[in-house]
Order: C-alpha cells, then sequence, then structure tokens
C-alpha cells in the first residue's frame, strides 16, 4: 500500500513508525512531507496522557527519554498572593499512602516533554520503507484514479498514494478534499505570545525560580487600567534536567490577530523569530501589559533575557457533527481514500490539554486499522471504508472537551472586564464557567481541585 503523509509532526511520524516496525517487509510504501526543514527547532511537547505515552512507545520511543522528571507540578498565584490559589500536584504524603495520580482524578496531570527529543525519535524509528521529504509544502490533495494525488506549492505532483493522511496540523491545506469551509477551524478570539526563556535559574528572580520548580507557574494580576486581569504562564519543557528551557507565555483576548501581531512587531512571521528588532517589541509589549503598580518588578524583568518569540492565534475545529452534517463533508468524498489525523482532523486549543494525546491515539489506532487490513487483503473500496469508520471515531472521541474549550474561550474575553479580586482561575480554565454552579460537573471539579490545594498546603505546595 503507498501510504502519502502530510507532515512530519507528531501524528504523521507516530503512524509511520508504528507501520514501519509493525508491517511485513513490503507490506507499505510510506512516503512523508514536511514543509519545515529537518534541522528546526520544534520548541515545546506537552504533558502526554497514558494513551499518547503507549503510543509514543509502540513508535519505538522510550517516553523516559523525552520526559522532564518532576514537571508535572503547576501552581497558580494571583499578584500579592503568598500562596497558590491552586496547586495541582499530588503531596507525597498521598503517594506514601499509596494513593496514584489516577484515584484523585489528576491522571491529567502528566510529566512534561520535550518535541525536538519526539520528533528526533520518531525519526530515528522510520526504517528504509519510509521517505522523508522536508521543506515541501503540500498544497492540495485530489481523487485520481481509486487512489489520491497530491500536489506542491505551483500545483506540482508530489506523487501517486493508495492512500493520503492529513498530518498536517490545524492549518491544513489538504482538507478541502474531505471537508468543506463550514468544517474549517475557526479562531477562538486569543492569542498566545510566547517567548523562550534558556535558563530561568540565571535570569529570574528566585521567588519566580522556586514558585517555577521542575513544573508551571501561573500568576494572574491586574491590566495596566486595573479593569480587567492578565494571566503570566511559565513552563519548563527540556527533557534533561540540566536542560532548564522555559516558555514564557501570556494568552490575549483580541478580535483582530492581525492588529496584534503588528503592535508586537510580528506581521507576516510565521514560527519563532529571534531577530532583535522583532524580539525588543515583543518585550515592550509584555511589560506594558504588566505596568500596573501591583505586578512586583521582577516579573517586568522576566523578559529582559528572552530568546525567541512568536504569536499564536489558536484555532481549533468545531464539533463532529457540523463536520459530518450534511454541510461538512464534501460530496462525494466518502469513497476517497484520504483521512485526517491528530490537529489536521480536530485541533483543539493549548488550553484543553488533550489536543496532541488525541493526535498520537489517532495514529496508533489508524496503523492497527491499516495492519489489520494488510492482512485481510484489501482493495480501494475496503480501504475507504476502514478510514470513514476511523475518521467518525477520532472525532467523537475529541469532542468530549471540545464544548468545554468554547466556553473557555469564551471566559477568555471576560478576563478584560474581571477585576483580580474577582477572578477565579479554575472556573475561567478548566471549567470554562461563571460559577461554580454552573452544573454538578463544575461544582465537583473546582471543589476537587480547591480541596488538592488545601492538602498540598501541608507540604508548603511542593516549594
Ligand atoms: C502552546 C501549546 C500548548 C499545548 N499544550 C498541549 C497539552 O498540554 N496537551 C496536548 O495534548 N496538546 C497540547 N498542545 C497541542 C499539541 O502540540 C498538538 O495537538 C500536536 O502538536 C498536534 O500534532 P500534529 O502532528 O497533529 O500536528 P502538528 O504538531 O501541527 O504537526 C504538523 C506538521 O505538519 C507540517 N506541515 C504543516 N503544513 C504543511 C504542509 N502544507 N505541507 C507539509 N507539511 C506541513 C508542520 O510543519 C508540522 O511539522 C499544545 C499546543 C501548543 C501550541
Amino acid at each position: 500500500m503507498r501510504v502519502g503523509i502530510c507532515g512530519a509532526g507528531p501524528a504523521g511520524l507516530t503512524l509511520a513508525a508504528i507501520l514501519s516496525r509493525e508491517a511485513q517487509a513490503g507490506a507499505f510504501e510510506l512516503k512523508l512531507f514536511e514543509r519545515g526543514e529537518a534541522q528546526r527547532d520544534q520548541g515545546s511537547g506537552w504533558d502526554m496522557s497514558k494513551a499518547a505515552l503507549e503510543a509514543l512507545s509502540r513508535a519505538g520511543v522510550d517516553p523516559s527519554t523525552v520526559q522532564r522528571a518532576g514537571s508535572d507540578t503547576m501552581r497558580f498565584y494571583r499578584t500579592g498572593g503568598s500562596r497558590p490559589d491552586v496547586c495541582l500536584r499530588l503531596p507525597t504524603y498521598m503517594k506514601r499512602w499509596g494513593v496514584k495520580k489516577e484515584d484523585v482524578g489528576l491522571d491529567q496531570m502528566n510529566l512534561e516533554t520535550e518535541r525536538n527529543l519526539i520528533i528526533g525519535g520518531l525519526m530515528d524509528q522510520l526504517g528504509s520503507e519510509v521517505a522523508v521529504q522536508h521543506s515541501t509544502n503540500v498544497c492540495a490533495a485530489r481523487r485520481k484514479g481509486d487512489g489520491v494525488e497530491l500536489l506542491g506549492t505551483n500545483q506540482e505532483p508530489l506523487g501517486d498514494f493508495d492512500l493520503v493522511v492529513d498530518a498536517s496540523g490545524v492549518h491544513s491545506h489538504t482538507r478541502g478534499a474531505r471537508f468543506t469551509h463550514s468544517a474549517d477551524a475557526f479562531y477562538t478570539g486569543v492569542c498566545l505570545l510566547q517567548g523562550v526563556l534558556r535558563s530561568p535559574e540565571d535570569s529570574l528572580a528566585p521567588e519566580i525560580v522556586s514558585r517555577l520548580g521542575e513544573g508551571s507557574f501561573g500568576i494572574f494580576g491586574p491590566t495596566p487600567s486595573g479593569e480587567g486581569v492578565i494571566e503570566l504562564f511559565i513552563q519548563r519543557y527540556g527533557a534533561a534536567l540540566d536542560n532548564k528551557v522555559a516558555n514564557v507565555n501570556i494568552n490575549v483576548p483580541c478580535d483582530d490577530p492581525h492588529a496584534l501581531a503588528d503592535l508586537v512587531g510580528l506581521s507576516g512571521v510565521h514560527g519563532a523569530s529571534s531577530t532583535q528588532e522583532q524580539l525588543e517589541a515583543v518585550k515592550r509589549y509584555y511589560k506594558d501589559s504588566l505596568s500596573h503598580p501591583d505586578w512586583p518588578q521582577c516579573y517586568r524583568e522576566l523578559f529582559n533575557e528572552i530568546e525567541a518569540v512568536r504569536l499564536l492565534p489558536v484555532f481549533m475545529h468545531p464539533m463532529a457533527e457540523v463536520l459530518l452534517g450534511e454541510h461538512g463533508v464534501v460530496d462525494g468524498s466518502d469513497s476517497l481514500c484520504f483521512v485526517g489525523v491528530g490537529d489536521a482532523l480536530h485541533a483543539l486549543p493549548p488550553w484543553s490539554g488533550t489536543s496532541g494525546n488525541f493526535a498520537m491515539q489517532d495514529s496508533a489506532d489508524l496503523a492497527t486499522a491499516l495492519l489489520d487490513l494488510q492482512e485481510q487483503g484489501w482493495c480501494a473500496e475496503s480501504l475507504a471504508r476502514t478510514v470513514r469508520e476511523c475518521e467518525r471515531a477520532f472525532l467523537q472521541r475529541a469532542d468530549e472537551p471540545r464544548l468545554r474549550c468554547i466556553n473557555a474561550g469564551e471566559r477568555f474575553k471576560d478576563m478584560l472586564t474581571t477585576r483580580v479580586k474577582d477572578y477565579d482561575y479554575v472556573l475561567s480554565h478548566i471549567a470554562g464557567e461563571k460559577s461554580m454552579f454552573a452544573s454538578m460537573e463544575t461544582f465537583f471539579i473546582v471543589s476537587f481541585l480547591k480541596t488538592l490545594t488545601w492538602l498540598n498546603r501541608f507540604e508548603n505546595y511542593g516549594l
């Protein structure tokens, strides 16, 4: 089976590596097309769920080589507060009593990972039947005979395949072969402004370094006018403990990401930039954002040593019923041997904490389905049928957190008009609601996290 894979990110590479390791010799011929260059900084990964780690292991990468030990802790403060409002951490005394994270609903709080090592590790697992073509922008996919043809930037043919797997992320160019514009990813109203700090130990105040620990630290305080709330979030992601690198993030609710890009000097810049002029413009923006006197000076100084910056307008896809409904699917495409996985099919925003996990799971499950089909014997019809079943299952399972994420996106706008004293991080981000009594689920989530924070008090929050 000739399989063309668009995108050599976590999803595309996991699929290729599993097929490469588990298929009989000669069963698959795989070609990956990647827009980026082979050598590039991939930035941070994410805290991987059990299912994602299983997919990674199956692809031949030992999870411990990409994870940062001790990074499964997050503390969130408000300016002026000496204790965190939220502390996500399993106290060691509970561990000693034999309590596991999953017993207390903390199974979503996992170790952070380093994306460079994930991508590098997966690339190392690809056998000789896999070709990877970097610096190749796939721009379209179209039916050709029983299979699918891929086209490049100037409509040049990139190859004919029995199956095309779209793993090119939320801004996929090939998705149009299967879904109409009504099923496109939509802008959530929030941009993420991100900077990279090589060594917090060398450049940050001891108070911030201590609160960060080996994991994540957030703090919210007033906007310059005092009328709203702004959040600052720092997270380590280097797998080796002596790799201190961290991301610094602020979420900026705004209707027009282009206007924000102009303001921070990042118009037309894709990915990370480390040019002096752009670094300075972003640092100015960060510092201005924290100019209210309630922000201690050390938080403004935090940006002095930032080495690279990027602006990420956050997009996500609509619910499965929109994609699979009458207007979402391209007419006649049910029989097309084309399927999306990961963010190309069903992106969720970073605050879901799950989009990458679904991406890895999709790839492992698609690999299983293709291996089974290969064993039974396949034709274009059975292949199309199989990928349609996978597509439906992938979309439906990623729907579970989708509505909560849409609500949480709405709450970001409220930050502009909510004073610090009235702001609740858990309600806003994790529950995506205005009141803890909005539903039973919200009530339990909020109560649980407040109790967990209280339990951490007996160990000084792990500081
Ligand atoms: C700040 C941040 C925090 C996050 N936190 C979490 C978290 O806590 N938990 C979680 O599960 N997920 C998280 N995510 C999401 C996670 O990173 C993504 O879901 C995951 O990377 C998706 O993998 P993917 O392979 O589907 O797509 P991507 O990672 O987007 O990879 C797509 C690949 O395709 C390539 N490509 C794109 N267009 C083309 C083209 N036209 N032609 C060829 N190649 C192309 C890209 O260069 C890239 O290599 C976070 C994301 C961000 C940005």
